[in-house]
């Protein structure tokens, strides 16, 4: 095989991916590849395996079935900690900063765990870089219980980006935000993908899923009930008795 091959294969394979709880099936044999630098949109109604599927990939939970394949590695077995260190970082529909730090403090405890570091300098010169991308540099040095919403989301984005993630994933990290502070983000989030960090994408808000995705699953009692063109899965029948029956 040549490298080109290689180079052209799935970022992420989620592979038959079953997972139950009790006798509770979440995820009901889950397949899909996820292309590098691909913006996904992954929606479905309340309880239908959304977070649960983030959290087989992310390492939160271990499947039953199936298998997660993240850059050519089988990352099935691996723990939470060691998927982060290949370049899997998640941010949390919550933001959980560490309170008593300022914003700068925040995003070095985040470069800590960073995988490759050589190549850009000192840590406080790539928190600052990363805080200037996401517009924050003129709140490094302010305690996090400072901020707005809208910046506590950005410095959450900060801190997934500071382990250089090949892959990001946000959980509903638009909740409670305005519809201009939702287009801000959804701004960052797209500059990322033009830099080929992949991201997936858990949302609710159906315009911020359109615009941001490229590609669109809706899953549905751990189901994949439409995968393809955003504009294609929102006009799909089950997709919208999916969402109309909740
Ligand atoms: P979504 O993120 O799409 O709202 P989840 O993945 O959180 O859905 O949940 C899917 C289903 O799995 C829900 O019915 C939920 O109650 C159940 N579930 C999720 N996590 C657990 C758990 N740790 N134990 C038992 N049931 C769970
Ligand atoms: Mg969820």
């Amino acid at each position: 095989m040549t490298p080109s091959v290689a180079a052209d294969a799935p970022l992420l394979q989620v592979g038959t991916l079953t997972k139950t709880f009790g006798g509770f099936t979440a995820l009901d044999n889950i397949s899909v590849d996820i292309r590098k630098g691909e913006r996904f949109g992954l929606i479905g109604p309340n309880g239908s395996g959304k977070t649960t599927l983030i959290n087989c990939i992310s390492g939160a939970l271990r499947p039953q079935v199936g298998t997660v394949v993240f850059a050519g590695e089988d990352i099935t077995q691996l723990p939470p900690h060691l998927r982060a260190r290949r370049g899997i970082a998640r941010s949390f529909q919550i933001p959980r900063p560490f309170k008593s730090m300022t914003v700068l403090e925040n995003l070095m405890v985040g470069l800590d765990f960073a995988t490759d570091r050589s190549a850009s300098g000192p840590e406080e010169e790539i928190a600052m870089s990363i805080l200037q991308r996401m517009g924050l540099s003129a709140k490094a040095s302010a305690p996090t219980d400072t901020l707005s919403q809208v910046e506590l989301r950005k410095m959450e984005l900060a801190r997934a980006l500071a382990v250089r993630p090949k892959l990001l994933i946000s959980d509903e990290a638009m909740a409670g935000l305005s519809s201009s502070e939702v287009d801000e983000v959804l701004d960052l989030l797209i500059s990322l993908g033009e830099e080929d960090i992949t991201i997936i994408m858990i949302e609710h808000i159906m315009q911020a899923v359109m615009r941001f995705s490229e590609r669109v699953m809706c899953l549905d009692a751990g189901r994949i009930i439409a995968i393809g063109a955003p504009a294609e899965v929102m006009a799909n029948k089950r997709v919208q008795e999916a969402y109309l029956g909740t």
